[in-house]
């Protein structure tokens, strides 16, 4: 489970540059990327119960009053907001098939937000003191090559204390191995034991670190403490996925044309967090190791485009991911025609995939000024349009939740790229859009050579496009989010095709 301590009721509608990914989950809640990791490395989809935040829970109450539920008696933020979290708490653990529930709270100790969690934490673990553990990640700095610094360890400590908690564990994150000496100095320190300091050095991927977990013994006092029997665990498959992840020598170069990368001075790729991880995945199990470029798309338009569109050619492959809005599409546009004419192969993420569908309406099918409604409303040719369910829901200003959201089936048409991929007809992909593939103009496009391989089961939403092999390597489009359900066990089946075409050179 992840609460986050912010007021938004849920991450999607907040901008990714903010905050990095949204996640969507089967059932359609959009949350932090955080679930997104804890899907990767569990292997399982995750229900949208297992996600809070401050906005989220003070709903819940606040409806819960309205509705007369607390009977008359005053409403207070203490015990009705822990409590109210521990009840999704509970709720969460009953649904879960797990011996364990891991529940992490965001942020920083010490922060005044999310003070409320854990003072529900603290009520938790009165309540069933054997079966609740702390675990406190905790930064420890090393100054220019010199001494690591526990200190800020130390007093995390006692800030949890004075929150009533007592941590039983500390991963201690840092660019190094702890050391037995250091160890024993924060476990002296923190009031724990030196074999409950966990080491979290710096990895090359994370998917290392479970295995580094393993080193310290982590799961075996996990146990013990829990009051758990002592399994047995096969980190078989694990470990032969890290060992391909980190013995990969061929390189593959992946471009992902994105605008959601720069803050300040930084460039962040979070907002692209699982079509990372996605590309890794399929590389690590076909020996390649991904060289990644972030472009932003506004580079693609107006003064120096054309020059900078010819440097794709040193590109193995081009990812356009989601996206909103208005900024910088005509960059994105001009991307996916420089790929599809110089047969770079492309993988185009919903808007990746209308933008497609706009490329290639302007240029092969002569629909002069085709474009989404999303930038031009008046269009001559709205190829790409907004779901008309949708119009209804935004007369009212209602944005939040009310996307096409989660888990939705396609089919998909035999003999297509899709199928050779996916090898079925039948599949089921997560969502997160408001437009769609007008069915108006789907005759023509098609005439013109491009391929809808896959749609919804009624066929009246295009699930997928794509141009035939004997035209370009690689050039699909999904409406879909594929990315957010790539496991590094089960990679998914487009980007699997996808870096395939990008891995074999002189096409
Ligand atoms: N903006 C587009 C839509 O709403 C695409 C959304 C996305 O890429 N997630 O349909």
């Amino acid at each position: 489970m992840k609460i986050d301590p912010y007021v938004n009721v849920d991450a999607g509608t907040m901008n990714p540059v903010e905050h990095g990914e949204v996640f969507v989950l089967s059932d359609g809640l959009e949350t932090d990327q955080d679930l997104g990791n804890y899907e990767r490395f569990l292997n399982m989809d995750l229900p949208s119960v297992n996600y809070m935040t401050t906005g989220s829970i003070y709903l819940s109450v606040i409806a819960k009053e309205r509705a007369l539920e607390y009977k008359g008696k005053n409403v207070e933020v203490v015990p009705d907001i822990p409590n109210a979290v521990i009840e999704q708490i509970d709720r969460a653990v009953a649904k879960a098939n797990a011996d364990a529930v891991v529940v992490e709270v965001g942020g920083t100790l010490g922060e005044y937000q999310n003070i409320l969690f854990l003072e529900a934490y603290r009520i938790l673990k009165t309540r069933n003191p054997k079966s609740s553990v702390f675990v406190l990640v905790s930064y420890l700095p090393i100054q220019n090559g010199g001494e690591l610094k526990s200190k800020p360890t130390q007093y995390a400590i006692r800030t949890a204390n004075s929150a009533g908690i007592q941590p039983d564990f500390i991963i201690a994150r840092a660019a190094v191995p702890i050391d037995r000496m250091r160890k024993e100095k924060i476990a002296f320190n923190c009031g724990i034991r030196p074999q409950d300091v966990i080491s979290a050095p710096d990895v090359e991927s994370i998917y290392e670190i479970p295995l580094n977990f393993e080193k310290d013994g982590l799961s075996d006092s996990l146990l013990e403490k829990l009051n758990l029997p002592k399994g047995s665990r096969d980190m078989k498959e694990w470990t032969t996925f890290v060992n391909k992840v980190k013995n990969a020598k061929k390189t593959v170069k992946v471009a992902i044309v994105g605008k959601y990368f720069s803050a300040g001075n930084f460039v962040l790729t979070d907002a692209y967090i699982s079509v990372i991880e996605a590309v890794k995945q399929a590389c690590a199990w076909q020996g390649f190791k991904p060289e990644f470029t972030w472009l932003d798309s506004s580079d693609f338009e107006g003064k120096g485009a054309g020059a900078r569109l010819k440097e794709l050619q040193k590109q193995d492959g081009v990812i356009v991911p989601g996206g909103f809005g208005t900024r910088a599409i005509e960059g994105k546009i001009n991307v996916v025609q420089y790929c599809r004419e110089n047969k770079i192969p492309y993988l185009g993420l919903c808007y990746g995939m209308q933008l497609m569908v706009v490329e290639y309406a302007r240029h092969v099918a002569g629909l002069k000024g085709a474009h989404t409604t999303e930038v031009d409303e008046k269009t001559g040719h709205p190829v790409i349009d907004i779901m008309p369910e949708q119009k209804e829901i935004l007369k009212g200003n209602n944005f939040g939740a009310t996307m096409r959201l989660g888990n939705y089936p396609a089919k998909i048409k035999k003999g297509t790229v899709a199928y050779a991929a996916y090898k079925k007809e039948s599949v089921v992909e997560r969502h997160r859009h408001r437009y769609e593939v007008n069915p108006e103009y789907i005759e023509q496009i098609e005439k013109a050579g491009l391929v809808f391989s896959a749609a919804s089961p009624d066929r009246r939403l295009m699930e997928m496009a794509e141009l035939p092999k004997s035209k370009h390597p690689f050039f699909l489009g999904t409406q879909a989010h594929p990315e957010l359900i790539s496991r590094p066990l089960d990679p998914h089946p487009l980007f699997m095709a996808f870096i395939k075409a990008s891995g074999a050179k002189n096409r």
